[in-house]
């Protein structure tokens, strides 16, 4: 059904809505406040039925995006200073080649370290930037590193045989055969290439995310192989003590904090919450609903919004681990994920047994909502009602909700949303069909308007997949709202 339904609806939003503005729906959009159906019993009930308050944002000394831009730019300026010092003069063309082959040698070793920082889970990071955009940061700056690693071997070698008086192919037959480390580090140079050429998106498209992040890990292998070049041959690092003190010291930390943060503390928390199976529920066509419970939740302090890795501790499973978020704001002794069967792991998930143990590594994500005293429109492209669900349900104020489905059948929570909108005095319209049955863009910068009065006013919150989120923000931008009231989380790395 795509027409416009709901006028039942729309007389009890008069009585609910504080600001009730009865207007006319165009194809495809029905809903309006709805029609309370009850709450569920069980964990469901549970899991749903939070008294809609919101945590205050924890008390994080947040850097956000551009400090964290600016840190890592001011440690490159040191890294460049750091050859300034250790290099008296360069002379001929060979000095500056070699110049040049050095500073991107010690760029190339700083950006690794960055790039593992940035995947470390760190919570200020994840928190205040955000997974999406720190994985962006990483496959980005993963680009740069590697084209940066190849063309300090290029200079170096090129370098080397103009200062030496003879041929690029000699030279490098003398640096791996006679310089300590050299070929440890070429040996590292080629395995970076090699991840960097598989995670190009071509590439990508065509092997399992599983493959890719496992071929991805011998980055670290790489990083392990070229470290000790950089102090056996390295004109910065040979004759100063201090500065091998304060670069080892740089990987050490960031070695403690991945192997803390990706590994003792996701243990630790299966220790103490053991996080068990107790349910599993269809919601839709090919989507279901998973409810874990476990001891201490509320210690975990996890948001609506927020999202966990999670790693089901079955024969087929326990290998790899999957970011789905929570639901439903989380409860002293449940969570609630919801899962579309999008391929293996997500299709599997229907078959869990109550009683499966789970390693929840989280709450990660700054895709969170405060009381910023505005209007809030929270805008959801397909299974990317989860966070949403979990926000509508607890956020104070007038919210709003758009729920973009490709058919009424894919409309899942539809009861749970009416119940929350009913209880709440919030508003959920259900934008529903193709775009030849709407007749137009289901979420042009017009329609977005004529639901949303004031809409320029309002945060908004986009969740989807990564098209129709790109274009949720692109009609939100054209409808007036700015760029940094509209907080978008795509449910792709
Ligand atoms: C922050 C975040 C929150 C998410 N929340 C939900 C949710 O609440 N409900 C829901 O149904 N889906 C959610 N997803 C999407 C979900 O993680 C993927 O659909 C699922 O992992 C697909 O795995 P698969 O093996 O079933 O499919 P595959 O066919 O193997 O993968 C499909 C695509 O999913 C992505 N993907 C696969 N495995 C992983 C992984 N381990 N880590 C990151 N991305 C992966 C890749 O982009 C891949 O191309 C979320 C994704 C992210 C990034």
């Amino acid at each position: 059904m795509t027409g416009v339904t709901g006028h039942s609806a729309q007389a009890r939003q008069a009585a609910s809505d504080p600001y009730p503005r009865p207007r006319p729906r165009p194809p495809g959009v029905s809903g309006g406040p709805q029609g309370h159906t009850g709450p569920r019993r069980g964990a469901a009930h549970r899991a749903q039925v939070r008294p809609p308050s919101v945590r205050d944002k924890r008390a994080y000394v947040r850097l956000g995006p551009r400090g964290v831009l600016a840190v890592i730019g001011l440690g490159a300026a040191v890294v460049i200073a750091l050859w300034w010092h250790s290099t008296p003069d360069v002379r001929g063309l060979g000095g500056w080649l070699t110049g040049a082959g050095e500073i991107l040698g010690l760029l190339a070793g700083y950006g690794v370290v960055v790039l593992v920082a940035l995947m470390a889970r760190l919570p200020p990071l994840e928190r205040g930037i955000g997974t999406d955009r720190l994985a962006r940061w990483h496959a980005m700056g993963g680009r740069y590193v590697v084209s940066v690693v190849v063309a300090h071997g290029l200079l170096i070698l090129w370098g080397y045989a103009v200062q030496a008086h003879t041929t690029v192919v000699s030279e490098t037959a003398a640096l791996l055969t006679q310089y300590p480390d050299v070929l440890m580090a070429t040996v590292a140079g080629f395995l970076l290439l090699g991840v960097g050429i598989v995670s190009m998106r071509a590439a990508r498209r065509r092997m399992s995310y599983e493959t890719w992040y496992y071929l991805h890990l011998y980055t670290y292998l790489a990083i392990a192989l070229a470290f000790s070049h950089q102090f056996a041959v390295g004109v910065s690092f040979i004759n100063n003590l201090a500065a091998r003190f304060w670069w080892s010291a740089m990987y050490l930390t960031v070695a403690v904090l991945v192997a803390w943060y990706r590994v003792a503390v996701p243990l630790r928390a299966f220790a103490r919450h053991e996080f068990t199976v107790i349910g599993v529920k269809a919601e839709g066509p090919g989507v279901i609903s998973v409810y874990i419970g476990g001891r201490h939740l509320d210690e975990l302090a996890a948001e609506p919004g927020q999202f966990f890795r999670w790693r089901f501790l079955t024969r087929s499973l326990w290998w790899s681990s999957h970011p789905y978020s929570l639901s439903a704001a989380p409860g002293s002794d449940v969570m609630r994920i919801t899962v579309k069967d999008l391929g293996d792991h997500s299709r599997s998930l229907a078959r869990l047994r109550p009683g499966t143990r789970v390693i929840a590594e989280g709450p990660y994500g700054a895709f969170t909502a405060a009381d910023s005293g505005r209007g809030v429109l929270l805008l959801a492209g397909g299974v990317g009602i989860t966070p949403l669900r979990a926000i509508f349900a607890t956020l104070p104020g007038p919210v709003t909700l758009i729920y973009r489905a490709s058919s009424e059948r894919d409309i899942v929570f539809r009861d749970e949303l009416d119940a929350i909108a009913a209880a709440r005095g919030g508003t959920v319209y259900y934008v529903v069909g193709s775009r030849a049955e709407i007749g137009g863009n289901p979420l042009s910068p017009r329609l977005l308007r004529r639901l949303v009065p004031g809409l320029d006013q309002h945060e908004a919150y986009v969740c989807g997949p990564p098209g129709m989120v790109a274009a949720a923000v692109g009609a939100l931008r054209a409808a007036g709202v700015p760029r940094k009231r509209i907080h978008n989380e795509s449910f792709e790395f």
